[in-house]
């Protein structure tokens, strides 16, 4: 597949000490979902913005289509974005609110109208091409705004937090929609989110962002799985951390050994950090033994629908989530009660270890 777009060390410096995007290279291929994710000010925005030509980067190169397109304005661009707030025109109709820009490339009343149809088809609102933006809903205005965006079939769609004006139920509605619409259309979507869970139902492959650079890139699954850094390890999902140290072919934590899978090429006796999910950690019923069983104690049990989270105290006093789903025979006197001895075990292949002390 070929690069559709590319960023050679793009950084953006709004002044000497404000650094929104800090030398970032990445490629997209054409017709991939790509998702720059991470915490509020980490540069997701800016980065978009230079790629939509909004922006110019201080440093770097930008390539739409094998084209150095750096210093082109965005309307030469092949590129459109769709803005958090929509940005509709109140006063005219969902169609013309569509068809505005295609007057502009020539086209005739006619067929701008037609391609407004076919693009409100595509966005499952073809019924609805004389309302007022006013006569919709959250959700309708939203999908308004992508068939405006895709009406000229850009190469590249970007999108800005696209979902996050709508309450949660729709926004849940709203990703499988985008991510059906994205297969039909063919086009490059990238798009920002500080939402893991959007982040990975909806993209081929996650840019995780932390303080203007790239902490990593790589498949959901990927991500999930094999978080490169604490930092990614702690912004998808959650995890368990503890502090260890380097010991034969595992760790020694404050609690008791874990044997690990995962190379640590640091020698004896340095300090780590070990990481695991907590859906990953096990508590073990009585009498049964297995791989990297530490004792602890039962601390709180939270019930939340699906399963419990229960949080339990290691030896040495620190704290470790383990979640499990519930059984539906379970009877309420198998809920573990605080202050009950258990033992939670970890399997090997599950643990994260991450070099230093990491305080997270
Ligand atoms: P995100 O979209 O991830 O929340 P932004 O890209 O909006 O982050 O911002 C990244 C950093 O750049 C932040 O520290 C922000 O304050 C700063 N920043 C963004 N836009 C401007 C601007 N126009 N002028 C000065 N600083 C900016
Ligand atoms: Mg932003």
């Amino acid at each position: 597949m070929a690069a559709i777009i590319e960023l050679q060390g793009i950084s953006k410096h709004y002044s000497r000490t404000i650094i929104g995007v800090d030398n970032v290279s990445l490629s997209v291929e054409d017709g991939e979902f790509v998702t720059l994710l991470g915490p509020s000010g980490c540069g997701k925005s800016t980065l978009l913005r230079m790629i939509g030509g909004f922006e110019a980067p201080t440093h770097g190169k930008i390539r739409l289509a094998g084209q150095d397109v750096t210093h082109v304005p965005p309307y030469r661009r092949d590129v459109n974005m769709v803005f958090q707030d929509y940005a509709l025109f109140p006063h005219m109709t969902v169609g013309e609110n569509i068809a505005y820009g295609l007057k502009m490339l020539g086209k005739g009343r006619d067929e701008a109208r037609r391609m407004a149809a076919e693009a409100l088809e595509m966005v499952g609102l073809a019924d609805k091409i004389d309302q007022r933006p006013m006569q919709l809903s959250g959700g309708q205005r939203q999908r308004v705004a992508l068939a405006r965006a895709i009406v000229r079939r850009p190469k590249v769609l970007l999108l800005d937090e696209p979902l996050s004006a709508l309450d949660a139920r729709l926004r849940d509605q709203m990703r499988i929609e985008m991510k059906h619409l994205h297969e039909k259309v063919g086009i490059t979507f990238i798009m920002v989110t500080h939402d893991q869970e959007e982040a990975l139902t909806m993209s081929d492959r996650v840019v995780v962002m932390e303080k203007g650079r790239v902490a990593q890139d790589g498949r959901p699954q990927d991500l999930y799985d094999h978080p490169a850094s604490p930092y990614v390890a702690n912004f998808i999902g959650t995890t368990n951390f503890l502090a260890a140290r380097r010991s034969g072919a595992g760790v020694a934590t404050a609690a008791g050994p874990l044997q690990v899978e995962e190379a640590v090429d640091m020698p004896d006796g340095a300090e780590v950090t070990v990481g695991f999910r907590p859906e990953k950690t096990r508590i073990l019923a009585p009498g049964e033994t297995a791989a990297n069983a530490l004792p602890a104690r039962i601390a709180e049990v939270i019930y939340y629908g699906l399963g419990l989270r229960i949080t339990v105290e290691l030896a040495d006093g620190a704290q470790v989530h383990v979640d499990t789903l519930l059984p539906d025979t379970l009877a309420r006197s198998d809920v573990p009660r605080p202050g009950t001895p258990v033992t939670i075990a970890v399997e090997p292949h599950n643990i994260f270890v991450f070099p230093g002390k990491v305080v997270v």
